[in-house]
């Protein structure tokens, strides 16, 4: 389909969203195009439209957490059929033929293509994406709250899997909002003892509530360092900078800290409790269309699902100040009222 899109964008860094129409031109041979139903809101679309990483360019359409339905196919796809329900998230392409595609590891392709990076994304009537790129939700998925599940799901579920995380392991998610509440959940199924980090007492019971086993306030370094030692896995999903070596010290010896959030500051780490320890740093981006395919399973399975709240994408903007205000539970998502 080459008929024009009708979708919302930024026309400059932190402005605000209008509407904007765009004729997307012939269909790639490898490309599908989806009718959009719905399309969460992620911190990356904020980031994005700020220019916060200095990657942006105007006009810019947020959306990278897209459910919608196969429309239609290029020459040379596969997997989807015209009609099939399925999910979009950060990355739209990859090349299919460097070492890390071909081993099953697209997620990491340095020549990946990012859904809202150069290229319009999902706050629209339609959008593009790789064949490879888009997942089929499962049956037993709630299709209306699986669009987070496509960028903030993936990020926390990755990581769950590359680092073999043990059912037996204790784990601490740092940060309950838009990934860490999913985090929660999942490691909570996985079989963890899960333990939610957080800042206020209004969070400690979100937090139980949502599968933490118990909480530890993250403001309190007496309630951190008397979690000296104690932990296998610590997975921070904020993108603020935090007393990192307080965190390596409530690590078990060849215990892991990992971040998912962008902390943009470096981060401030001293070498020899890791030495002793034998402890590791590391970060992980979303995660490969097979990962995907597996953490959709195991919700369907589990019956684990974004905690959401839904604008109509007409009112994206109040949606974005929403997100932007951290009153988001927990994740946002737009359903398409822009037309077809
Ligand atoms: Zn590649
Ligand atoms: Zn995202």
């Amino acid at each position: 389909m080459s008929t024009p899109i009708k979708a919302l964008a930024a026309f400059g860094s932190k402005q605000a969203l209008q509407a904007y129409e765009y004729t997307p031109g012939p269909l790639g041979d490898d490309q599908v195009e989806i009718a959009v139903e719905s399309c969460g809101i992620c911190h990356s679309d904020l980031s994005m439209l700020d220019n916060d990483w200095g990657i942006s360019s105007y006009p810019f359409v947020p959306g990278h957490e897209v459910v919608g339905k196969v429309v239609a196919l290029g020459a040379n796809t596969k997997r989807h059929k015209i009609g099939d329900r399925v999910g979009l998230g950060w990355n739209s392409g990859s090349c299919g033929a460097c070492p890390q595609c071909l081993s099953g590891n697209q997620n990491l392709c340095p020549t990946a293509e990012s859904t809202i990076v150069g290229r319009p994304g999902g706050f629209a009537t339609r959008v593009r994406a790789q064949w490879t790129w888009l997942n089929p939700i499962p049956e037993g998925l709630d299709a209306n709250k699986a669009g987070p599940m496509f960028c903030g799901g993936i990020t926390v579920f990755n990581p769950i899997l590359q680092f073999g995380v043990k059912p037996t392991d204790r784990v601490g998610v740092i940060g309950i909002g838009g990934l860490g509440h999913l985090a929660l959940k999942f490691l909570r199924a996985w079989g963890c003892e899960v333990v939610a980090f957080t800042s206020s007492d209004a969070k400690r019971a979100e937090a139980l509530e949502l599968g933490a086993h118990r909480t530890l306030n993250s403001r309190d370094s007496s309630d951190l360092k008397r979690a000296a030692g104690s932990f296998d896995f610590i997975l921070n999903t904020t993108n603020v900078g935090l007393d990192w070596n307080t965190y390596i010290a409530a690590l078990k010896p060849k215990g892991r800290l990992h971040t998912v959030g962008a902390v943009l500051e470096p981060l401030d780490l001293a070498a020899f409790p890791m030495i002793g320890g034998q402890k590791s740093v590391s970060g992980s981006p979303i995660g490969s269309p097979a990962t995907v395919d597996t953490m959709l399973e195991f919700s369907a399975r589990h019956g684990i699902a974004p905690t959401t709240e839904t604008f109509p994408m007409s009112r994206a903007n109040d949606a974005l100040e929403h997100l932007r205000s951290g009153k988001a539970r927990y994740r946002i998502v737009l359903e398409n009222d822009l037309g077809d």
